[in-house]
């Protein structure tokens, strides 16, 4: 290898150092969020290059997304220059699982052109093989099945490892013998679906010893990041590799372990000591990230946690000037994402880039309002990890069904729906429709009512057709006599589509319905449904801001592992949205643990400035409810907190004191309030929503006035 300078080792601290120099034997990196854990994964290959211990092409490093990949691949080339000829096998368990299976497909049976396949085609895949059972697909959705599959592909099991009672859970008793015939239609097809870059290895690796040697002689120097949140299959995966000459070294942090929903398993850190005997475990301690506020904040909510194996953490940040974690209550989404937006401009303003600024959401419903926000702005911002709201399928959809009820000539959005969800109406009867059309040069839905109304087509597509034209007509009857807000959420479910997301298994599922819900929040700001549907074209149209590369980044705490920002927004810290309900409800304690994991790598993104907010009000299902200040609030030590002032448009009374009842200090909730001597804004929107939301405002007990415990029973995002 070429040489390379050796100042990397430079600056590093004396354990660093001995986690990067420790080329030799398993060595598991075990330390707390910015102590310089993938810093030391990239100076180690630096070093490995340095001392000319391998070629680039000896040295495999595993990331966790794509995109940590290529900043890991930037760090390294900053490190040693462009002078080293070719680069680590570097990348994501699939992405570097791909290159490895591309160069031995035929010994699992593939070509090695095999394509990759994507949801859709899983998911049509799963329906025909579940119809060829003879099982009824409503009953038995293939989203259903495709994430039970998927769990079993997280744990490594093969359709024949998979056990005779958890084949049994889905489809009558089928479900090994889908998942058999699942992967036999994929050999047949020369694919590979997300799981199988995985698991085949594993299977090339096993069946195929002498293919396993080759690659364990190859690759001198393995390297794992996030290793926290690695699942079984990657963890086998990694140990059939490593158990050559075993120069593993993993780096992670318990305390951030957030994706046990997807089959992650913490454990795999306390394994790694029994699979590697005589590890090297090193501690880092020294936070080198966050200024003495934000590490205070971050390591005293996660002490609340009782299942961590337990890390101390310093900072020698002394900066008097240093800002505390601020909290601050906020009327309500709307407030919430004004009032950031405000923020980001003064911080603009004080020479700050935004490139160094993001917001961080639980749930990525809660992306809309600030979007909204930042394109009346023309601020510059990004969606890190997801597509932005308004360009989310479901939002698509849904806009789709608007856009064909107002406007019958609008063939796109007609196509886009004509048969989501699934109604049976085939390409040949589409096709026929458009013919149609085509020849006389008209829409394609008035093409549709005049086939319909012919022997032409098959009786069941007609009736099929019939019926959606049907319902097109009633809504577009509706627009002029109905709130626009509640057509369209009986556009959506009088068409199946809410219910073909309730019917959906997969993880995804219930973010989209929240995703949707949000999507008819939004339309209450306009008077109609075609100003709003006027609106989004706009906003569809526009690119935010003035299209520079500095930007506001938004994500998911979830995306946002590893990452760190100057400043970072947390909005939204209130019961039911964070913690997540969903959480709560399906896991438990172990649940909520995982919760405030996420809350602890969200402060931890911030270097100088973490900002939480939560809203007094929220609107679930068309209702104003008085939202819950987040657990977490309690959890953040006062002396490093600052509660910020309200701002001037909230109505309620002031939040740093105690809240009246209910132990909650950030509890704001006003014992007197239902009555209307509010003349806020919010309050005005609530009266407004009162008079026309149909629901009405107070049902389930009038949760804007209740009292009680702060914790006595919180009104749910999820419903
Ligand atoms: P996370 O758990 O969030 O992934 P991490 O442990 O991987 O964090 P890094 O991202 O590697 O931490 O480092 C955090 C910050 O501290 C980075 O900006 C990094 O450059 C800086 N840093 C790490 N070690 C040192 C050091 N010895 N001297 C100066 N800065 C350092
Ligand atoms: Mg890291």
């Amino acid at each position: 290898p070429a040489p390379v300078a050796v100042d990397y080792l430079a600056g590093l601290n004396p354990e660093q150092r001995e986690a990067v120099e420790t080329l030799d034997g398993p060595v598991l990196v075990l330390a707390g969020a910015g102590t310089g854990k993938t810093r030391v994964l990239t100076t180690r290959i630096a070093h490995i290059l340095a001392t000319r211990r391998a070629f680039p092409s000896q040295i495999l490093a595993v990331t966790f997304t794509n995109k940590a990949a290529r900043e890991m691949k930037q760090r390294i080339s900053a490190l040693v220059g462009e002078s080293v000829e070719g680069m680590p096998w570097l990348g994501t368990f699939h992405s570097i699982g791909v290159k490895i299976l591309r160069r031995h497909a035929e010994l699992v049976g593939l070509r090695p052109d095999f394509s990759i396949l994507d949801t859709d085609d899983q998911i049509r895949l799963i329906k025909q093989l579940i119809e060829a059972e003879g099982l009824d697909a409503k009953r038995w959705p293939a989203r259903q099945f495709a994430s039970l599959m998927d769990g079993w592909k997280n744990r490594g099991l093969t359709p024949e490892q998979v056990s005779e009672g958890e084949g049994r859970s889905f489809g009558n008793g089928k479900g090994r013998k889908l998942y058999q015939d699942y992967q036999e239609r994929l050999t047949v097809l020369n694919a590979a679906d997300f799981g199988d870059l995985l698991l085949l290895t594993i299977r090339l690796f096993r069946e195929h010893p002498e293919v396993l040697k080759g690659f364990q002689d190859r690759f001198r120097f393995m390297l794992v990041d996030e290793y926290q949140d690695t699942n079984i299959a990657q963890y086998l995966w990694l140990r059939l590799l490593a158990q050559g000459n075993k120069n593993i070294c993993c780096v992670g942090d318990d305390d951030q372990s957030i994706y046990g929903w997807r089959g992650a398993e913490v454990d795999n850190i306390l394994r790694f000591d029994h699979d590697f005997p005589g590890a090297k475990v090193i501690r880092l301690e020294r936070n080198y990230r966050s200024t003495a506020h934000i590490l205070a904040a971050a390591s005293h909510l996660i002490a609340k946690n009782e299942g961590r194996l337990g890390k101390t953490l310093f900072t020698d940040h002394d900066d008097p000037e240093a800002e505390r974690v601020s909290v601050a209550n906020v009327w309500d989404s709307e407030e919430e994402a004004r009032t950031i937006g405000d923020e980001i401009e003064d911080l603009q303003r004080h020479g700050h880039a935004l490139n160094d600024i993001a917001i961080l959401v639980r749930a990525s419903f809660q992306m809309r309002e600030f979007e909204d926000r930042f394109i009346t702005l023309g601020l510059n911002y990004r969606v890190i990890g997801g597509p932005r709201f308004y360009e989310r399928m479901e939002i698509r959809d849904a806009l789709a069904y608007f856009r064909a009820t107002i406007q019958t000539s609008d063939d796109l959005a007609f196509e886009r729906i004509v048969n989501t969800p699934k109604r049976g109406l085939g390409d040949a009867s589409l096709k026929q429709v458009h013919a149609l059309a085509r020849a006389q040069n008209i829409p394609l839905m008035q093409a549709a009512s005049l086939l319909v109304e012919t022997e032409e087509l098959r009786a069941k597509p007609r009736n099929t057709l019939k019926n959606l034209l049907a319902d097109f007509a009633r809504w577009r009857a509706q627009i002029e006599t109905m709130r626009h807000t509640d057509l369209a959420e009986i556009i959506l479910d009088e068409s199946g589509y809410t219910e073909m997301w309730r019917n959906d298994r997969s993880a995804d599922a219930p973010g989209r319905l929240e995703n949707l819900k949000e999507l008819i929040r939004s339309m209450d700001e306009f008077e109609s449904m075609a100003g709003f549907l006027e609106h989004i074209s706009l906003v569809m149209d526009r690119d935010s801001g003035d299209g520079s590369d500095d930007a506001v980044s938004i994500m998911t705490l979830h995306s946002a592992k590893g990452l760190e920002f100057d400043t970072v927004f947390l909005p939204g810290w209130e019961e039911g949205l964070f913690p997540h309900q969903r959480a709560l409800d399906e896991s438990g304690k172990a649940g909520l643990e995982e919760e405030r994991r996420l809350a602890y790598v969200g402060i931890t993104r911030g270097k100088k400035r973490v900002r939480i907010r939560f809203t007094a009000n929220r609107r679930v299902h068309g209702m104003w409810q008085t939202s819950i200040p987040s657990r977490f609030l309690d959890e953040l030590p006062e002396e490093h907190v600052e509660v910020a002032e309200q701002s001037s448009s909230y109505g309620g009374y002031g939040s740093s004191g105690m809240g009246p009842y209910g132990a909650s200090r950030f509890d704001t909730r006003d014992p007197f309030a239902g009555g209307n001597s509010y003349s806020t804004p919010g309050w005005q929107r609530a009266q407004r929503s009162r008079e026309n939301g149909g629901g009405g405002f107070s049902e389930g007990g009038g949760s804007f006035g209740r009292k009680g415990a702060s914790r006595g029973g919180p009104k749910t995002i999820e419903g």
